[in-house]
């Protein structure tokens, strides 16, 4: 079965539409989709979900990295694998499907932890896509693409899919310019505790119930064994336990499988929430590479709990966001004889695309765009102190310099590093 995603993606791109922007043309989307260069983290519930859609979108190189080995568990939605695969990479085998199914894409796997690649590594991808199960993972990746974009001015976008039982989310990230992962952080809700109070007391939920089995009866009956919840013995114990404090409160939802989620904190994976959610992410990546359709700003929400509830907002990224907030641009020179003038031309001025910077070190200005400066032919390391770095043992500028440009919304500060 072998498919060709030419006629899909050839509607897709036919004409502009009334968001497009002017100067789109057909043929710019497909050269742009031909040339583009994917990395997709993550290949569980939903990586199969974006491998699939990306390939069938005609997206014609695709990287996938992921550290796991398939599960029996796994199965249920994580379509790509079949029985005879448990144990084997997740990576590879999605991509090894893939290939089997989708003509002309060129996918590469990487059974690897995402942490075992270097910055170089990153730089080659035109866009990346999570389809990730953990926050660590997710702050890693958006630290490396907002780095990437303040250290060479590279600005690789970051499409991150999340699901969590019926309910999904897909943000739009371009590192630097909009709300990164970071500054979205803060609305994360905290896990789930419950007052020891409520449970010993006044429990009112289910789970207030099976929370009181578990911390405080199961270790009064049983102090010297542990509970494990991937022991159906145990399970089964605490379960009937849970059951009859529910039964004491008159509080009705106790069940065994409530109980294991309980305790072992999971939310069911659902496969049409993965369906969704990715679905949104590669239209995302669609039309960001192809320019087709404007790109969604900046978050979208799905819930298919009740109904079935879509939204999107607009989320503006933190001042103060340890990751992409106004935190000092390393600017590297590779040789002591660059006077003031060169540096605020050729490096400062064209890297950060400004018009006309003023540049000012420990309070007083270095460079004066507009008048200009006595300084200006004088080399830079004569004009700013430089020590050397601890860390890396390079020079480094002592102070910050501070620049001010009417482009710029904050004033933008530099550290100057000399290899
Ligand atoms: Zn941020």
């Amino acid at each position: 079965m072998i498919r060709d995603t030419r006629i899909s993606t050839g509607y897709a791109l036919q004409g502009a539409g009334p968001f497009t922007d002017k100067e789109y043309t057909r043929e710019f989307g497909e050269t742009e989709l031909g040339r583009a260069k994917i990395l997709v983290v993550g290949a569980g519930g939903l990586g199969c979900e974006i491998l699939k859609d990306l390939a069938l979108s005609s997206f014609k190189e695709i990287d996938c990295i992921d550290m796991d080995t398939i599960e029996l568990s796994n199965l249920n939605r994580q379509f790509l694998f079949r029985e005879e695969d448990v144990g084997k990479s997740k990576a590879e085998i999605a991509s090894r499907f893939i290939k089997q199914v989708v003509k002309d894409v060129k996918i590469q796997a990487h059974f690897n932890k995402i942490q075992d690649f270097d910055m170089e590594f990153y730089r080659q991808f035109t866009l990346i896509v999570c389809g990730l199960d953990n926050i660590e993972a997710r702050s890693w990746i958006n630290k490396m693409v907002v780095d990437i974009a303040m250290q060479h001015t590279q600005y690789i976008p970051l499409i991150d899919g999340g699901t969590e039982g019926f309910q999904g989310s897909v943000k739009v990230m371009i590192p630097t310019i909009t709300a990164c992962f970071e500054c979205y952080k803060q609305l994360i809700p905290k896990q789930t505790t419950y007052p020891l109070c409520t449970l010993a007391s006044m429990p009112r939920l289910p789970e207030h119930c099976i929370e009181w089995a578990h911390q405080l009866k199961w270790p009064k009956l049983y102090p010297h064994t542990k509970f494990d919840a991937d022991d159906p013995e145990h399970v089964t114990k605490m379960y009937r336990m849970s059951l009859q404090r529910a039964k004491d409160f008159g509080i009705e939802g106790v069940t065994k499988a409530k109980t294991l989620g309980v305790v072992k904190n999971i939310i069911p994976a659902i496969a049409s929430t993965n369906a969704v959610i990715a679905a949104a992410c590669c239209n995302e990546a669609f039309k960001f590479i192809t320019s087709c359709n404007p790109n969604l700003e900046n978050i979208m929400y799905y819930n298919g709990e009740v109904g079935v509830v879509l939204a999107s907002d607009e989320y503006h990224k933190l001042v103060d966001c340890p990751v992409c907030g106004n935190r000092p641009r390393e600017v590297v020179i590779t040789t002591s004889q660059i006077t003031v003038e060169q540096f605020a031309n050729e490096y400062v001025k064209v890297r950060f695309s400004l018009v006309e910077p003023d540049i000012f070190y420990n309070g007083g200005d270095i460079y004066n765009f507009k008048n200009g400066n006595k300084e200006d032919n004088r080399l830079l390391v004569e004009v700013i102190p430089f020590e050397e770095n601890s860390n890396d043992g390079q020079l480094h500028s002592k102070y910050q310099l501070i620049v001010v440009d009417k482009s710029l919304q904050n004033p933008l500060k530099l550290i100057v590093k000399l290899e």
